[in-house]
């Protein structure tokens, strides 16, 4: 491609609502544009990557046998009233009639089209495994599109769905496999990730694992050990129960029971402090309208220690709601709740309620009275009950429940996602074959997505400096640029069609700049653009020597003209 004539437009100013480094370069550019809160237009050169990244995907998923299909974008709302979630997806999923007044939704995620494709041809055990997948573009209605790919409306996903005659093969053949497909295409396209434990929903168990780029601007929080390899999403990180302060010999926390007054001693510092004991014998009320199907609204209470915070996907999954929002006082007070003094006895009955796990059994704390200006020391909660649930969020420093040392936090960016699906959905949409025996069973399924316009994004997290973009090999629009530091020196221009033209031969995919600019010019586009390698043919040309940069160090490295191909053969291989 010759920069002159390619519909390539660098600008110097970045997207005024841009704050991570993908998308202000991206934007810059010229690989994206804006047209829209979460809408982009692929331009050229990030078509290129895009296309590039979808190569590798399908490669690797082909590799494993998965098949690709292309299913209808517009989903008949039938399908999701099937299944049970079109009330349940809430404002993200864009619903929309026709003509004729028939209802649609865009997908946003294509579980219910995939098993109503699969359950009209596929009736035994035989047929089975099958992995389908297709690339496409999907529709959210995000409430906070931001950081240009990372998070937009629309955007390309890879969605395959596996089923599966059994659990057991489905784990096998289904999630596993997957597993080290998505690890495999991460690795080719130069990402530093981690497979973690992840949020698995309603659905619940250790079935779910998510694939994350390392990067301080991701939006997930992964809590990682530091002493062996466990990882996983804030959102289902797991610890040892936190144990006791140690407070000085023949000091050992006792109380009595009974009912304090404890005027104006609404916070927990302030409670603490009150009875001089440590927040750890506290207990913290946590208060969230939960949401459900049908416009169904209940306020929900969350017990966890004083020093403990709420982890807000754990607690939705705890009371089976769809979204928790914020409460008022008022509304509190109006369900006969008391705000400041909240506790876990006597609760009024239409208040949902949860205690934290590792409360279970517990016989010196101090909770509110649901009074005002009351508290209640030495309250006793029983070692059973289904009211119990996990649902603190894991701290640094908290303790692996794998090996015992201490845990962390970084940052990473959900690039991919895998998901033991069962029979969720085969079983509302009877989506059944015969098993050996005859006998009718729902397909085990798996559900299996990756991220691939936001991988762009990803990949520039992770490789860019202060110039711009940094493209890993298996990603970058081009091998190499040819910069022709003055196209009118005949010189210059020739050599540089020259080797523009045997570089091509070879296979390598070149950006010729044979613009009228100044050199300064062109370089700081090399820079902004992020390819791989840019031979420079300038003055020394005479001499019988061109320039070879390195875009990761910004090296560098004269070499003669007629060791040049050969040289940039070998770095691009
Ligand atoms: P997130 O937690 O980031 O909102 P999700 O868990 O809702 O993502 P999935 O349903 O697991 O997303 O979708 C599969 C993959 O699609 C994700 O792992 C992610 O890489 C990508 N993805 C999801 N939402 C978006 C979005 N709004 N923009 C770009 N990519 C997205
Ligand atoms: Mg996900």
């Amino acid at each position: 491609m010759r920069f002159s004539e390619a519909f390539i437009f660098t600008s110097k100013d970045a997207p005024s609502d841009a704050t991570i480094p993908s998308h202000i370069y991206l934007v810059r550019g010229g690989f994206i544009q804006s047209v829209g809160a979460g809408l982009y237009n692929f331009l050229p050169l990030g078509k290129k990557v895009l296309d590039k990244i979808k190569t590798i995907a399908k490669e690797e998923l082909d590799k494993a046998s998965c098949q690709e299909v292309d299913l209808a974008f517009v989903t008949p709302s039938e399908l999701w009233k099937e299944s049970g979630r079109f009330e349940k997806y809430g404002k993200e999923l864009l619903r929309f009639k026709d003509r004729k007044d028939a209802e649609f939704v865009l997908g946003p995620t294509h579980e219910e089209m995939m098993v109503n494709m699969v359950r009209q041809y596929v009736k035994s055990y035989k047929q089975l495994p099958l992995n389908l997948y297709q690339i496409k573009y999907k529709f959210r209605d995000e409430i906070r599109p931001r950081f240009g790919l990372m998070r937009g409306r629309e955007f390309l996903m890879k969605d395959g769905y596996s089923f599966h005659k059994d659990e057991e093969d489905m784990v096998k053949n289904g999630f596993s496999k997957m597993e080290e497909t998505y690890s495999n295409i991460f690795r080719r396209l130069g990402l530093d990730f981690r497979v973690v434990d992840a949020d698995s929903g309603a659905i619940g168990g250790s079935g779910s694992k998510e694939f994350m780029a390392l990067a301080d601007s991701g939006e997930d929080t992964i809590v990682v050990c530091k002493g062996c390899s466990y990882s996983a999403n804030i959102e289902a990180a797991k610890r040892v129960a936190k144990e006791a302060p140690k407070y000085e010999e023949g000091e050992e926390v006792e109380m009595g029971y009974g009912k304090f007054q404890t005027p104006n001693i609404k916070s927990i510092d302030d409670l603490a402090n009150f009875f001089h004991i440590d927040k750890y014998h506290t207990i913290k009320a946590v208060a969230k309208k939960a949401l459900f199907d049908d416009g169904v609204e209940k306020i929900a209470v969350f017990f966890v220690r004083g020093d403990d915070e709420l982890e807000e996907t754990k607690a939705t999954n705890a009371v089976n709601a769809n979204e928790l929002i914020d409460v008022s006082e008022e509304e509190l007070k109006e369900a006969g709740l008391v705000p400041g003094f909240i506790g876990v006895e006597n609760l009024p009955d239409n208040v949902l309620s949860v205690i934290d796990n590792e409360l279970k059994g517990e016989g010196t704390l101090i909770s509110g009275a649901n009074e005002e200006d009351y508290h209640i020391i030495g309250v006793q909660l029983p070692d059973y009950g289904d009211f119990y649930k996990d649902i603190v969020t894991v701290q640094e420093g908290d303790i692996c429940s794998c090996c015992g040392k201490e845990l962390y936090y970084t940052k990473g960016i959900e690039i991919g996602h895998i998901f033991q699906l069962k029979d969720r959905y085969s079983k509302p949409l009877k989506a059944e074959f015969l098993d050996e025996n005859g006998k009718s069973k729902p397909f085990m399924m798996g559900t299996y997505g990756i991220g691939i316009s936001r991988l762009l994004a990803a990949v520039i997290e992770q490789h860019h400096d202060d110039k711009g973009c940094v493209w890993t090999k298996a990603t970058a629009p081009f091998d190499v640029e040819i910069i022709v530091s003055n196209i009118k020196k005949e010189d210059e221009l020739n050599l540089g069609e020259k080797l523009y033209t045997n570089l091509q031969e070879q296979g390598i995919d070149v950006l010729l700049d044979d613009r009228k600019e100044r050199f300064g010019f062109k370089i700081k586009d090399y820079e902004l653009l992020g390819i791989p390698y840019a031979v420079i043919v300038g003055k020394k040309v005479a001499d019988g020597i061109v320039e070879i940069v390195d875009r990761k160090t910004l090296q560098k490295q004269e070499v003669s003209i007629d060791e040049v191909e050969s040289k940039i053969l070998e770095l691009t291989k």
